[in-house]
């Protein structure tokens, strides 16, 4: 072992746990694939204004989480906690949005750090897969998004999850429940930081974890009866879709979510096996967030779906995931000229497509079995100088343990055929 660790909060995948990652990450984004999602890949860092604007100064996540810094050019720029604001940033500079096909549909996957406390769940580098629907307000579209969602989960296998959701209304309703909000919690007793809060942002009050807070919030203003007309409308729609569609969810609605820029659908993935980090997606609409960094009105819903929670879920509920084992043929090469031959060999069949590992090292025939065992191959193609000269090479099964002699001409096609 090096005398360096991970840093705290972080962790190695590792093979062959890393492979159910991989897994996750693909059946997230297969449903996105397959619905006009195009692929996006933004910096790992940004202008740290974009994020104070963008995802809120009020939130954790800004004011207690970033990883800010300051180049030596004097640049200041933070490593990106979410990608929502990244991806619009992204879109509005490339001009996706003035190509004339709104929305611009956009699916991402990559890395993500938050200066957290570190937990079962809860990491400081972590993982998600991500979706933006950029430029069109249209319940259908809100409605695809939490499908896609839910569809990918239960691609996984996983059915313990539900979906949360919520309306948080517009620019018009929002500021009267805002308003009746602020009253309802300026008369409760609360800390000094709790009570800055209401002023800055009083919907996350509601969203307060600590239970002597969750008490005295019982009989505070809901939004759900302040919502417009045009947002109830809007929202009776989504809802009607989901419903249509067979996709089942709960109305919640103490549902704020930890960023400023949401508006209207709002919603939430958790998972009942995952204790207290129990969200493993969320997102929403942002009809705000162009104009908050400087764009055109664009109205724009998406979602995140953590995929370090999704892997923990899938533990949780017991399921290992079908996975095709990474190596097909392992050869096994005794003496010099048999390595040549089957070296030559796995470079074809791999040419070809079969997924093939050699024997690498001066190992004895035991130790070169044992290997070929532990990955998981189907195949073991076994040579030595009597099998040259016969112009064949031992093809070994090695579930049923049956081999028989195959002409070195013919191995190709035949594990073409038979893997
Ligand atoms: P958020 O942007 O906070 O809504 O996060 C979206 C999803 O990312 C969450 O539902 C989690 O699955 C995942 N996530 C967020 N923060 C963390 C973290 N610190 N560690 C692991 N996963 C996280």
């Amino acid at each position: 072992m090096s005398t360096f660790k991970a840093p705290k909060g972080t962790y190695d995948l590792l093979p062959p746990d890393s492979a159910a990652y991989l897994a996750v990450r693909e059946a997230i984004a297969a449903p996105l694939r397959a619905s006009g999602y195009g692929y996006i890949e933004t910096p790992g860092f940004e202008n740290v204004e974009l994020f104070a604007r963008g995802v809120g100064e009020s939130t954790d996540i800004v004011t207690k989480e970033m990883y800010a810094f300051e180049t030596k050019g004097g640049d200041r720029l933070a490593l990106r906690p979410e990608g929502t604001a990244s991806v619009l940033r992204a879109a509005l500079e490339g001009n996706l949005h003035k190509a004339g096909n709104l929305p611009v549909k956009l699916w991402y996957s990559g890395s993500y750090y938050r200066y957290e406390r570190p937990q079962k769940g809860r990491y400081r580098h972590f993982s998600q897969v991500g979706a933006e629907a950029i430029g069109t307000e249209d319940p259908a579209l809100d409605a695809e998004l939490i499908i896609l969602a839910d569809q990918a989960y239960r691609s996984l296998g996983l059915r313990r999850f539900r979906i949360l959701l919520n309306s948080l209304g517009d620019q018009e309703c929002r500021p009267v429940y805002r308003d009746a909000l602020q009253s309802f919690l300026r008369g409760l007793d609360l800390d000094e930081e709790t009570r800055r809060r209401i002023e800055i942002n009083p919907l996350r009050v509601l969203d307060d974890k600590r239970a002597e807070v969750q008490k005295q919030l019982t009989g505070a203003p809901v939004l759900r009866d302040h919502l417009c007309d045009a947002c109830t409308a809007y929202h009776e729609e989504v809802r009607a879709l989901l419903t249509a569609a067979g996709v089942a969810y709960e109305d919640d609605e103490r549902l704020v979510r930890g960023l400023d820029y949401y508006t209207r659908t709002t919603f939430e993935f958790v998972h009942d096996g995952l204790g207290s980090q129990s969200a493993v997606g969320g997102g929403g609409r942002y009809d705000g967030l162009s104009e908050m960094i400087g764009g055109p009105a664009l109205p724009s819903v998406g979602w995140a779906l953590g995929v370090d929670r999704t892997v923990l879920a899938l533990e949780a509920e017991g399921i290992t995931l079908d996975l095709p084992a990474a190596t097909s043929v392992y050869a096994v090469p005794l003496g010099e000229e048999a390595r040549r031959v089957l070296f030559g060999l796995v470079s074809e069949l791999r040419r070809a497509g079969v997924s093939a590992d050699f024997a690498y090292g001066a190992k004895g025939l035991k130790g070169a079995m044992k290997n070929a065992h532990r990955s998981g191959a189907r195949y073991a193609l076994v040579a030595g100088e009597r099998d040259l000269a016969e112009g064949v090479a031992q093809l070994k099964d090695m579930e049923s343990g049956e081999q028989q002699a195959v002409a070195l001409a013919e191995v190709v096609d035949r594990l073409r055929q038979t893997v």
